[in-house]
């Protein structure tokens, strides 16, 4: 498929039906869906250099294919969204697990039978084991909150040292914040795992990692003979709004726009940015074949990263005596500062923010907001896909 780098000088927007804004999952899946239902004449518009938006990746100078946004793992239960994104990819096998290293033990995530051996001793671990079964059940997922609301020390036990060792820390990390502004519903769901499953998405029944990688699946998503795709473009170079308008390059805009940028950014921000947090990566090409056991480590108790990420477990490349690990640092992120926003926070002030913006432009019938900037809120790959589906399903019922 052919990238464009800028818009051409005659360019011209009413030769499009859609104009799309962003080239990550919400905007590609409402591009293809509507160039291939309808027929409709797509312009994808990405301000980046690359297609793919937060999923983007990349061989680096070692020949590793990294994840240049943080690792993406993807998994559903929906069949819709599986069936969609296969015409562009096939699968490979593989299952995520992780690991927490508390004070240089690395023990699986959620926390398990084998966790429970590691962190109390084997004696020690069965018996707190024999009382989880016992208590609950087999293979169940248990919040903590539960642990504790049976008042019996050792279940309580099993709950402050999963609380210390593997949530909190690592939460102030990812979050910025002290003990007390943690949220005590956060903490209470945190679960442990009664089981000896030590997969990470253990009932997905659809998981696996694009066979050629995300890049190469947005490829074959936006290649398409009614779908341009221009990179190097920031659609608030040509967009102004109206109560009840886009223009795009200086006219009304008839077509339908999908939107899936942040909405605080085409009002300059003038009720105040969206917080966010965002990530510094460290990627490190080492000379070994492999650095850790799993795809991602979480450094629960030590360290200033949150999570060590190896890109070979992930993808199963093999790339003899070299391999690319990927270290993240969180913190607040700040606007206009060429960070990326991540993570959304959400709280009721900032969603209050949110909505605030959302009214804005609320009365402009074809601009239609979607993916996790233009909605504030955090999505995994597979639950922007299926808002995206859903968006693509009204654009076309009306259109069909
Ligand atoms: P994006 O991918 O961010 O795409 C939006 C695009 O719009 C961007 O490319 C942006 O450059 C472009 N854009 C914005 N404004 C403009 C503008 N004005 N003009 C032109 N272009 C613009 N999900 C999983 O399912 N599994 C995982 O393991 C997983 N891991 C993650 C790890 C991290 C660290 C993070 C942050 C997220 C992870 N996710 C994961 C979530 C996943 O990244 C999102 O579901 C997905 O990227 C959302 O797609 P989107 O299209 O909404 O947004």
């Amino acid at each position: 498929m052919q990238i464009n780098s800028g818009l051409p000088e005659d360019f011209n927007p009413s030769a499009y039906d859609m104009i799309v804004v962003g080239a990550g999952y919400a905007g590609a899946v409402c591009a293809r869906r509507l160039a291939e239902t309808v027929g409709f004449r797509v312009a994808v518009l990405e301000r980046r250099n690359h297609i793919a938006g937060n999923a983007y990746d990349y061989l680096d100078e070692a020949g590793v294919l990294v994840h240049m946004y943080g690792p993406h793992i993807y998994h559903t239960f929906s069949e819709r969204v599986h069936t969609f994104l296969s015409r562009f990819t096939e699968w490979t096998d593989y299952q995520h697990k992780v690991l927490a290293n508390v004070h240089g033990t690395l023990m699986p995530v959620p926390f398990n039978h084998k966790s429970l051996l590691l962190a109390f001793g084997e004696e020690r671990g069965e018996e707190l084991y024999a009382k989880l079964v016992e208590t609950f059940g087999k293979d169940v997922k248990v919040p903590i909150l539960q642990l504790r609301e049976k008042n019996d020390p050792d279940l309580a036990e099993i709950a402050d040292y999963v609380y210390e060792n593997v949530f909190l820390h690592y939460t102030m990390k990812q979050w910025g914040q002290t003990p007390d502004e943690i949220d005590p519903s956060v903490t209470a769901r945190v679960p442990i795992f009664v089981g000896d499953d030590d997969r990470y998405f253990p009932q997905a029944p659809y998981q696996g990692m694009p066979a050629e990688g995300y890049t190469a699946l947005f490829e074959n998503m936006l290649d398409h003979d009614c779908i341009d795709v221009f990179c190097d473009v920031d659609a608030r170079d040509i967009f102004e709004l109206t109560d009840t308008t886009v223009k795009v390059c200086g006219n009304v805009y008839g077509g339908e726009v999908i939107y899936t940028g942040p909405l605080d950014e085409l009002f300059d921000l003038d009720l105040g940015a969206l917080p966010y947090r965002t990530l510094d990566m460290k990627f490190e090409t080492l000379d070994m074949d492999q650095f850790q056991p799993v795809g991602t480590v979480n450094y629960t108790v030590s360290e200033d990263f949150t999570r060590i990420t190896e890109f070979k477990n992930m993808t199963g490349q093999e790339v003899p005596g070299k391999t690319t690990i990927m270290k993240e640092y969180s913190h607040a992120y700040e606007p206009g500062s060429g960070q990326t926003p991540y993570y959304a926070i959400l709280d009721p002030d900032n969603r209050k923010l949110y909505e605030s913006y959302l009214e804005r432009v609320s009365h402009i019938t074809n601009f239609h907001p979607v993916g996790r900037l233009a909605e504030y809120r955090y999505y995994d790959m597979d639950a922007v896909t299926a808002s995206a589906l859903n968006l693509s399903d009204e654009i076309i019922a009306c259109h069909a």
